[in-house]
């Protein structure tokens, strides 16, 4: 394995789950030290906090900041400072999601998916960049969606806050492209194979009267030409190839890993 982030910091939102967690133990792999932050019965994320220090070799300091308070993301982003040093690569990735038609959807579930899932980046970022700028490179990975570029029903606030994060890469990227070494992107992923995006397979399957396999690519991953699972590590390795060497030029790419749902 190379150890292409070697000396690197890296603060990596919702890494005590699913995407999250897949792109803090690769950039763990490769030589960085980690913030590892997220939500979670303490379980889970003492399992999370083990494995990475296995591979670190060292405590890994962690934060349980909640991201729908922008008070606890600045917080959040005070703690990596102080205890990285500084840091050098930003991932914005905790989100969730709720499902319901927009005129019943319920107000407090749209402040929440838009705090969580849109403002907690714009606040990680303003915090972190002016250290990023300060030390002449800095990585700024914002975890969109396919709902970034196109829509599904039932996920208003969902999709409203993908295409928020997509249009705010972009922003990030043309403020830092003259003389920071600070780059800033999204990716895009279709459906990852995670135990939450697991989860919705036997409920279709019930309510179809179909089996889980008929569920799973006739109805979940149908918008995927592919019809199959993007794996956590596909995201993680394209994640750390943006923080790796000759990617200076590479900012305000909006990069789709979806199995060709947006290219129909
Ligand atoms: P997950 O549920 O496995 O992980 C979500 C992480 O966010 C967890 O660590 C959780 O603790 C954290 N989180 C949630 N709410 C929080 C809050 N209020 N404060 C702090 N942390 C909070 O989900 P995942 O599937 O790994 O998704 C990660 C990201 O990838 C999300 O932004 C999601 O929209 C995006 N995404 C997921 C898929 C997919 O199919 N799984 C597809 C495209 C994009």
């Amino acid at each position: 394995m190379e150890r292409s982030l070697e000396g690197r910091t890296a603060l990596v939102t919702g890494s005590t789950s699913g995407i999250g967690r897949g792109i803090a133990l690769a950039f763990a792999q490769a030589g960085a030290k980690i913030l590892l932050h997220g939500l979670g019965a303490p379980g889970q994320v003492d399992r999370v906090r083990a494995e990475l220090a296995e591979i670190t070799g060292g405590e890994v300091a962690y934060s349980a900041a909640d991201l729908s308070d922008a008070r606890e993301v600045r917080k959040m982003c005070a703690q990596a400072e102080e205890v990285l040093g500084h840091v050098d690569i930003l991932v914005n990735n905790a989100g969730i999601q709720f499902t319901s038609p927009v005129d019943e959807f319920p107000e407090e579930k749209w402040d929440q998916i838009i705090a969580i899932n849109l403002s907690s980046a714009f606040h990680a970022t303003a915090a972190l960049l002016p250290g990023m700028k300060k030390a002449g490179w800095g990585r700024i990975i914002n975890i969109a969606s396919a709902h970034g570029l196109v829509a599904s029903p039932n996920k208003v606030a969902y999709v409203a806050a993908k295409h928020g994060i997509v249009g705010m890469t972009k922003v990030v990227a043309l403020e830092t492209a003259r003389g920071t070494g600070v780059t800033c992107n999204a990716i895009c992923p279709g459906f990852v194979r995670t135990p939450l995006a697991e989860a919705q397979v036997e409920p279709i399957a019930k309510r179809e009267g179909i089996s889980a396999e008929a569920a799973l690519t006739e109805h979940l991953l149908r918008p995927m030409a592919s019809r199959r699972w993007v794996e956590v590590e596909e995201v993680a390795q394209m994640a750390l190839y943006i923080c790796g060497p000759h990617t200076a030029s590479l900012t305000g790419e909006i990069l789709s890993l979806d199995g060709g749902w947006t290219a129909a």
